[in-house]
């Protein structure tokens, strides 16, 4: 048990899943409307922009700001208005009449209003024994565990902004970084791919996969296994760490069966932030399959917020 549960109100009034860029951003519009939400923050406190470097494009910072720094910045706001903050995963939820209860690590809780913005995690390759892998010599998180590989080769799973981005800051610590990538062009936007390609510590790596994490005999990745999908032809390479980038799951598995969502999970909105359940909103990447922006996040959790309010309004 992490959490408290003296400062749970009977009935709260909204209560927030998840503390990323939308569910912070859904906290401070529900607390400065005197909501005094609570967020729950669940396995990834602060969410994806903890995991990441210098965010460029988040409008107001010409030079750029620090996503863990950005994240900070947006609790402490929050707080200032009377959200409140306890740490425990979400395990399941039920409808009520005019309500909806929470179950958080054993224990119910009772909501007017739900706002999930539990996000999304990162996606590894689905490969045999990966999981045993992670924390040996295979991460999703460079910001991380980067450090750790210092003049060393390392590769980074991927095409898209994450991958560029992982690669571009390895390149601080590791003596080469290897850019897997199963296409023969990258995803990444324009600005993201030139400066990855550009860069003369990293090495693209075209129309390849990995087929096979090789370790030595403490555990750790020694190399990877390759198939090119042009050739066939099957090759090793040697590298202490793989950083996977392919992607993200969103965190809806404690939903399924109750909330309507996609076949991938997403879960699915209308008149705005509305899920299929009156009084439960989703916001941010946990609905978002498209965008999957710091700001759209930001933005869908002020709309959720304000359609929270705007639910709540029948009970006063
Ligand atoms: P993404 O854009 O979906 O890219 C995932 C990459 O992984 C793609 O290149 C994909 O290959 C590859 N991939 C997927 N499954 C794979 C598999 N099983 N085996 C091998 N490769 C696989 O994901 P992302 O890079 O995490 O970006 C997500 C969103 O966040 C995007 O909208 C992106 O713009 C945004 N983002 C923005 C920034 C920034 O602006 N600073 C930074 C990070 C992320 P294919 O290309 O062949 O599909």
């Amino acid at each position: 048990m992490v959490y408290s549960p003296a400062i749970f109100s009977l009935m709260e009034k909204v209560v927030i899943i998840g503390s990323g860029c939308a569910g912070l951003t859904a906290a401070i519009y529900a607390a400065r409307a005197n909501l005094a939400p609570l967020v729950l923050e669940g396995k990834e406190p602060g969410g994806q922009l903890t995991t990441t470097t210098l965010v460029e494009n988040f409008p107001g910072f010409v030079e750029g700001i620090d996503g863990p720094a950005l994240i900070m910045a947006m609790k402490e706001q929050a707080k200032r208005f009377g959200a409140r903050f306890a740490y425990g995963f979400v395990e399941d939820l039920e409808r009520g009449d005019g309500f909806v209860r929470l179950k958080m690590d054993g224990n119910w809780m009772e909501t007017r209003a739900l706002i999930v913005a539990s996000g999304a995690s990162a996606r590894y390759l689905g490969l045999p024994g990966e999981r045993e892998l992670v924390g040996h010599g295979l991460t999703a998180c460079a910001t991380c565990d980067g450090a750790f590989y210092r003049n060393v080769p390392v590769c980074v799973v991927g095409g898209g902004d994450s991958a560029c981005e992982e690669a571009s800051f390895l390149t601080r610590f590791a003596s080469r970084v290897y850019l897997i990538h199963r296409r023969d062009t990258l995803r990444a936007s324009r600005i993201m791919a030139e400066r990855t390609l550009a860069n003369p510590k990293i090495t693209p790596v075209w129309d390849s996969v990995i087929t096979e994490y090789l370790t030595d005999d403490a555990g750790e990745v020694r190399a990877v296994r390759l198939r090119n999908l042009k050739t066939n032809a099957e090759s090793e390479l040697e590298l202490k760490c793989v950083f996977s980038a392919i992607g993200h799951i969103p965190n809806t598995a404690p939903f399924r069966g109750k909330l309507d969502m996609d076949e991938k999970g997403y879960l699915l909105q209308s008149k705005g932030t509305a899920t299929n359940i009156p009084g439960v909103f989703a916001a941010g990447d946990v609905a978002d399959p498209v965008y999957r922006q710091a700001i759209t996040s930001a933005g869908q959790g002020c709309a959720a917020a304000l359609d929270a309010e705007r639910y709540l309004a029948q009970f006063e």
